[in-house]
């Protein structure tokens, strides 16, 4: 066996000019890039500085509508993806049985994968072309924002990418539409609050304003004190 069959080839990523890595069609940059990301595109995943300036917003939603059905049954799903028990055996899906156990291991619980999709959704809806329009691109981004729940147990190992994109994968299937409607709903919020914050500067058109005038503890004790609007 020469050389000869394996012709030297130019990696297909465009512009790029190295050649080829092993047997795949990229040079061994562009062939980590679509094996770690799903993309040879993409030099670098989803950061935790990425996913930190929507931690308020996905926080403040998830408090104020947790006890929903939406939430409820979200939390249920949740706990179902760390509860993942492998289906047939093969390698990836052992692979992320175990994944699923260091999360709960290190404490991680159902609200924590809710919180990290959560972030995940919050952010792609921020910037959609980030993942250059690529499911599985997003899905091994979600499974890796899971996965960084918990550290990594020794210093550069990584995760195969097969069992992080089943996890990525699982979780848009189970949670993404929870996290969609959140992110809808908390927008809306802000909206109706703007709008308000807004109308408190128009001193001039009239509205009808209740007055309220039932008793109410406290009410006896400052108008006796002589507090203003007692
Ligand atoms: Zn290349």
């Amino acid at each position: 066996m020469t050389t000869s069959n394996h012709p030297s080839r130019i990696c297909d990523e465009p512009r790029c000019g190295r050649s080829t890595h092993g047997f795949s069609s990229w040079c061994a940059t562009h062939a980590s890039r679509a094996y770690l990301h799903g993309c040879p595109k993409m030099k670098a995943g989803v950061r935790e500085s990425d996913l930190r300036a929507w931690a308020s917003w996905v926080n403040e939603g998830l408090s104020r509508y947790r006890s929903t059905a939406a939430t409820a049954a979200a939390l249920k799903l949740a706990q179902g993806i760390l509860d993942y028990r492998n289906e047939n055996g093969f390698g990836y899906q052992l692979e992320l049985e175990r994944m699923m156990l260091i999360l709960k291991d290190d404490g991680v619980t159902a609200g924590d994968i809710l919180r990290r999709v959560c972030l995940m959704v919050f952010l792609a809806s921020a910037a959609p072309h980030r993942y250059h329009g690529s499911t599985k691109v997003e899905n091994l981004a979600i499974g890796r924002a899971i996965m960084r729940l918990a550290p990594l147990q020794r210093r550069g190992k990584r995760y195969a990418s097969r069992a992080v994109h089943l996890l990525g994968e699982m979780a848009r299937d189970y949670l993404y539409v929870f996290g969609m409607r959140l992110h809808d709903r908390v927008k809306q919020d802000a909206a109706k609050v703007y709008e308000l914050k807004k109308a408190t500067m128009d001193l001039d058109t009239h509205a009808e304003v209740p007055t309220d005038d039932t008793p109410r503890a406290g009410q006896a004790h400052r108008r006796k004190r002589g507090i203003v609007g007692a």
